[in-house]
């Protein structure tokens, strides 16, 4: 029986470089690689000898015959992937040949190891430091703001998500190796220079991703009630910085419809029962326990094909235990999209409940997530707080919470270029412009796009310019010792190192 990759995709294609038949597609080598929402094993040619789901960080592979419930559909929907592609052994295209392999990476041949810093321990500074100590000799200083590494892993990824947070595992065992030092609570621009980091190493890697949100541009944005999604985020995930959040009982709007927007809605809704054995805040949990009516309202500016959240995130919401998903039906291109889907996402909300609600009536008792599509939010009104979000085309929400999960956004660092248009720090292949010996990997380097694995690749090319520019000596040695870069005055907190279940 073949196997099939299911909703915890991370994509890092960890499972591509171990299958022995070729089977898991697109490959890092292929053009549709970064484009796909995960990857796909062809059940055509799966040998099903396991070792895909062996290598995989996030757990999401799995023999089809043990599929239960909601995961079922993976079968079909890795299948669906290769539908129009020819089996192998078929004379073209040469879709299921390996590209032609890379040439190996110079790197360099100094007796002295590099010595490299990289700011922040989210998934994209892991991902290169676990290229850079593997595959040379590079000792690695890794530098984070928080008390705790981790980064988006930690603070970003869903509670009820532990497949995907499981990503850190593999990543736990960097911070206990020989050649890295762990240093916590430091934050680079307030507590120490971008130059007082390249007086220590060759190089320093900025992968310290979109610190902040997207703004709509709207009147009452800054209400109180009115709040960015990385705020009920870091509340649900316990992140040191964010206060507790007013949750009310009843109505919440969320703008935007993008995947973080999709997993604020999930937990909002889910039965609290379910949460217990998560690794969700305790202060969230409690909040959720006290009020169990609720509906949320996602507001998409476009329509149900083009809508940002990925397949898997919205079947997710299908199958929520005691959650009617519901989709608005005030505007005749809905039905339109529904009747005829282009793509597999309209396809998926083709037995949707479709109802024409009445705004201005109190929302029923229960649990339930509207999708509200075709609409953006325009003005919030209150005087106090807000209490009713007002949208382009004349509607007016009652609610005391707006959030808004229109993307995130990186921010400068002292001493460093920054394209404000963007949010990103300008840089070739991972070079900082005009800044030798400084590199920048994942959302800072990007955008705030794509999912964990997407780093590892975006990680592999910054470590290739870094290290095509030791090995031309564009990276002198800095004139201090590693040993000498100060970090006994700030204490090391645990390391962690496995999902801990709440008993
Ligand atoms: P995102 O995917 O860029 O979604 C942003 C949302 O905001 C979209 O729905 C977008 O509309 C909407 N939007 C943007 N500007 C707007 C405006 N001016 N007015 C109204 N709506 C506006 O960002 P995200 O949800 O923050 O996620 C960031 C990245 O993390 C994504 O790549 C996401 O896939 C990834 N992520 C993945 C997972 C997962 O795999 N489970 C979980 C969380 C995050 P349109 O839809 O019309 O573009």
């Amino acid at each position: 029986m073949p196997y099939a990759i299911t909703q915890s995709c991370c994509s890092d294609a960890s499972c591509v470089s171990v299958c022995p038949v070729n089977c898991i597609h697109p490959t890092p080598q292929e053009r549709a690689f970064g484009s796909t929402e995960m990857l796909y094993v062809d059940p055509r040619t799966c040998i099903s000898c396991g070792a895909c789901s062996d290598a995989c960080p996030a757990d999401a592979i799995h023999p089809i015959e043990t599929l239960t419930g909601p995961l079922q559909q993976y079968a079909a929907i890795n299948a669906a992937y290769f539908g129009e592609i020819p089996p192998p052994g078929d004379p073209a295209p040469n879709f299921h040949l390996w590209d032609q392999p890379e040439p190996p990476r110079p790197l360099p041949s100094t007796p002295i190891p590099l010595r490299v810093a990289i700011v922040g321990t989210g998934p994209a500074g892991m991902y290169a430091a676990e290229d850079l100590l593997l595959h040379t000799n590079a000792e690695v200083t890794l530098v984070d703001r928080l008390p705790s590494p981790g980064g988006l892993l930690r603070y970003g990824v869903a509670p009820d998500h532990p497949a995907t947070r499981k990503v850190a595992d593999r990543f736990a065992r960097f911070h206990d190796h020989p050649r890295t030092r762990t240093v916590l609570g430091i934050e680079i621009g307030r507590d120490l220079t971008h130059e007082d980091l390249l007086a220590h190493h060759n190089a320093v890697i900025y992968a310290v991703g979109s610190a902040t949100d997207r703004r709509l541009g709207i009147p009452g944005e800054d209400l109180p009630g009115s709040i960015p999604a990385r705020r009920l985020v870091g509340w649900y995930n316990d992140h040191p910085e964010i206060d507790t959040v007013h949750l009310p009982a009843g109505r919440v709007v969320i703008a935007g419809t993008g995947n973080v927007a999709l997993d604020i809605a999930r937990i909002l809704t889910t039965d609290p029962a379910a949460l217990r054995n998560t690794e969700i805040a305790q202060r969230a949990l409690s909040v959720l326990e006290k009020h169990q009516d609720r509906e949320i309202v996602l507001l998409a500016r476009r329509g149900p094909a083009e809508a940002s959240y990925s397949l898997s995130e919205l079947l997710e919401l299908q199958h929520l235990a005691g959650v009617d998903l519901v989709v608005d039906d005030h505007d005749p291109r809905i039905r339109a999209a529904l009747a005829e889907p282009t793509n597999a996402k309209a396809a998926a909300l083709r037995d949707a409940a479709l109802e024409t609600i009445d705004w201005a009536s109190t929302p029923k008792p229960g649990r339930r997530i509207v999708l509200r599509f075709y609409t953006t939010p325009s003005e919030l009104t209150g005087h106090d707080r807000v209490r009713s979000v007002r949208t382009t085309d004349g509607l007016d929400l009652n609610t005391e919470l707006f959030i808004r999960s229109v993307g995130y956004r990186g921010t400068p660092i002292p001493g460093l270029p920054f394209d404000e248009e963007s949010g990103v720090i300008p840089n070739h292949s991972g070079r900082v412009t005009d800044r030798p010996g400084t590199y920048v990997v994942g959302w800072i380097k990007r955008g705030p796009t794509g999912g964990i694995g997407t780093n590892r690749t975006c990680a592999k090319q910054t470590i290739n310019t870094l290290l095509t520019d030791a090995t031309t000596g564009l990276l002198p040695p800095p004139p201090r010792s590693r040993s000498s870069f100060p970090r006994a005055s700030f204490p090391r907190a645990p390391v962690p190192r496995r999902s801990i279940p709440r008993p």
